[in-house]
């Protein structure tokens, strides 16, 4: 049993009371290795943003949830290291039942997700306040983000056919009687790199996809429902498309991709959402440079010089997103 506190860690409690009122989101990056974690840390260091890093259900099979608690208590002292000691949350993404989350929170995860959003609505709340009372009962309060409404899209183990907006009716009730922390939302935004069908989108002059705006109005009647209560969005990349002509001009293929535009990201993160989750883009950019060294230089075969440029690009990419679209730079 650890104790996130040992590990130098804090829950999202009062970080999101800030970012509510001070009208920005924090960044939550996905991470599994350690040059995308370096990158994070570098950034956010750099941008004096707090942060917090997401496992994913992929992530505790691919990388061992020991390591990557480790990992997080040795991001604390790389902070520290670099010069500024930024507030770090460890959250599990898409907690799929309540032992995946007492098992994290138990080896000193700050903050999990109980993703009850595919339940039907009375085993969303019951499964979800299962998870909060265990949570909120440890010595160390841990933080707990539910789910309310379906995303479309493939985030590792995490595939929903369609999305099914979150209905504004259900908020109070969901939040009264779960005692979530924060909630996730469906307003449009979707898990993967290609959030669209092509059919739902337009073209620009230049044939690029323009996706449909996100619900904003979904987002202000939950407002009005529970107003300053922190909301989360998930599938939140925004899949820069110099990054997808990067990777097909040096040998990719990803068609029909799609992302958020970051205007719009921007405008939600002045609103009630607190936490916004970027995980394609992080996958897109280390993958466009990668592939970038493979071409160019046929004869290179030490890991530290594809994964080091990879490692650069994403940081650039971490401190664009905290300064321009999420509003967090700064607030460390
Ligand atoms: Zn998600």
């Amino acid at each position: 049993m650890t104790s996130y506190k040992e590990l130098g860690l804090v829950n999202t409690k009062d970080l999101f009371k800030k970012a509510v009122s001070g009208g920005y989101a924090l960044p939550a990056y996905n991470f599994n290795n350690m040059e995308q974690m370096q990158a994070i840390i570098q950034a956010c260091v750099e941008t004096k943003s707090p942060v917090i890093l997401q496992v994913s259900a992929g992530a505790r099979e691919y990388a061992n949830q020991n390591l990557l608690k480790n990992m997080a208590r040795g991001a604390v002292e790389y902070a520290h290291e670099l010069g500024y000691d930024i507030p770090i949350v460890l959250h599990l993404d898409h907690g799929g039942s309540f032992e995946i989350c007492r098992d994290c929170i138990e080896t000193g995860f700050s903050s999990v997700m109980i993703d009850g959003s595919h339940l039907p609505y009375d085993e969303n709340v019951a499964l979800t306040k299962k998870v909060c009372e265990f949570a909120h009962s440890q010595k160390d309060y841990v933080t707990v983000e539910g789910e309310l409404g379906v995303l479309a899209g493939v985030e590792d183990d995490v595939s929903a056919e369609h999305s099914h907006y979150t209905q504004p009716s259900e908020v109070i009730d969901f939040v009264g009687k779960t005692k979530v922390d924060s909630l996730a939302i469906s307003i449009g935004t979707s898990h993967g790199r290609a959030k669209f069908k092509p059919e739902q989108c337009t073209r620009n002059a230049d044939g690029i996809l323009i996706p449909p705006p996100l619900r904003f109005d979904i987002l202000e009647e939950v407002e009005k429902k529970i107003p300053g209560f922190p909301i989360v969005l998930h599938g939140s990349s925004s899949v820069p498309i110099e990054y997808v002509h990067m990777i097909e001009k040096y040998g990719g293929k990803l068609t029909d991709s799609v992302g958020i535009p970051e205007e719009q990201l921007r405008k939600a993160a002045k609103s009630a959402v607190c936490k916004i989750n970027i995980d394609s883009d992080g996958r897109l950019a280390m993958t466009a440079l990668i592939r970038k060294v493979f071409t160019e230089k046929p004869d290179e075969f030490d890991p530290r010089k594809y994964l080091g440029p990879a490692r650069d690009e994403l940081k650039k990419l971490y401190a664009h997103k905290n300064q321009n679209v999420l509003g967090s730079a700064g607030q460390a």
